[in-house]
């Protein structure tokens, strides 16, 4: 065990220590990552804490995806953070591009209004390539086609609790697909046609539409109008086969050609949202309660204090945005008709 110096990340490096769990009684899971090398200190940051409260007890690998080269710096330091096997990919051109159905100059001009108005990452192209990776393409990444399952972490985010069980085996053995921690509503003028886009999508492929979905969490009148709720996709565990599946790909597909990526400003987390919404039976997805959370600006910090007491916890539960009128979360709750948690109502 611990791996070779030379060559790192083709083996687990658990620092000396036998590995905390048999190769054999590991899921099929990785950790997945998109990054630039700029972000390495930032990314860095996040996996000494996702080693801290949970992976150094399991060893998962760890994926790096980014549309350039990573560097032997990235490669270094993210390797001797991670206690599984580390594995770096470059993204195909041809999914961080322009397809050829979009009209760039109407695009151009989009990007000019957006930046007028002050919308966030309005002017940006590569966040747009980044939203639409992310919504369509990482789990196609050869990298990815190993797995069943992932856990998606970005840059500068920060788990405030331990977590002594498989996540990953939680979702399979709980028939789960997709999970969340924090949810919130979408800034309307990043998704104008959104919703229409999904109305068609859902018109042309009604056979994708499950029974006994989530349709309350996005829609205060059956489906009219979108009330912008949203899963919030910085964090993620999820099933891959779920994301390759035909209903996913045609969903995907369909909204691409729509031109939303590019004529507005589609984020991954409510094309996530709306798809697992819509597409999976509401039990399939799971709130991650006990799993603290930080991604800038919000918190999920449960709120049971004894939970937090045995898990080490060093969040402010005051922080947390769950029952805040701004979050989500509640709809949850109350479309699976399931009791608040404890302490819920100190935070409200
Ligand atoms: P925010 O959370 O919406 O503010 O967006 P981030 O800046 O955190 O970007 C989301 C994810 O995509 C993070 O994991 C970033 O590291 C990654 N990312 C964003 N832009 C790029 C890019 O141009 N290239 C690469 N390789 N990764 C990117
Ligand atoms: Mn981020």
């Amino acid at each position: 065990t611990g791996g070779d110096a030379k060559t790192p990340g083709t083996t687990p490096n658990t620092g000396g220590l036998p590995p905390a769990v048999k190769e054999g009684d590991r899921m099929n899971a990785t950790f997945v990552t998109l990054a630039r090398n700029s972000d390495i200190w930032e990314i860095a940051k996040s996996i000494r804490q996702v080693e801290d409260r949970f992976n150094r007890k399991f060893n998962y690998d760890w994926v790096f995806l980014n549309d350039d080269d990573f560097n032997d710096e990235f490669k270094k330091v993210t390797s001797a953070l991670v206690s599984g096997k580390t594995k770096y990919g470059k993204i195909p051109k041809e999914h961080w591009s322009f397809p050829d159905f979009i009209d760039q100059e109407k695009a151009a001009k989009v990007r000019e209004e957006m930046k007028e108005k002050k919308i966030i990452y309005g002017d940006s192209i590569s966040y747009r390539h980044m939203c639409r990776y992310e919504s369509g393409f990482f789990f196609r990444h050869p990298l990815m086609l190993d797995y069943e399952w992932y856990w998606r972490v970005e840059p500068s985010v920060e788990l405030y609790c331990d977590i002594n069980y498989d996540t990953f085996k939680f979702m399979a053995d709980n028939k789960k697909k997709y999970s969340f921690t924090l949810s919130l509503y979408e800034y309307v003028e990043t998704i104008p046609t959104l919703w229409d886009a999904v109305k068609n999508f859902t018109a042309t492929f009604p056979q994708h539409i499950s029974p006994g979905n989530s349709m309350k969490f996005l829609s205060d009148d059956d489906g009219k109008s979108y009330n912008h709720c949203h899963f919030w996709s910085n964090f993620e565990i999820g099933n891959l086969n779920w994301l390759r599946s035909d209903a996913y790909i045609d969903y995907f597909t369909s909204l691409d050609h729509a031109g939303g990526f590019f004529y507005e400003r589609w984020g991954d987390a409510p094309v996530h949202s709306i798809a697992a919404a819509l597409m999976l039976k509401k039990e399939e997805i799971h709130f991650f309660n006990d799993i603290a959370y930080y991604h800038v600006p919000f918190t999920h910090c449960p709120t049971g204090e004894q939970y937090r007491l045995d898990h080490k916890c060093h969040c402010n539960p005051k922080d947390n945005f769950d029952w805040n009128g701004y979050s989500c979360t509640s709809r949850y709750y109350e479309l699976n008709n399931i009791p608040k948690p404890e302490g819920y109502e100190k935070e409200q």
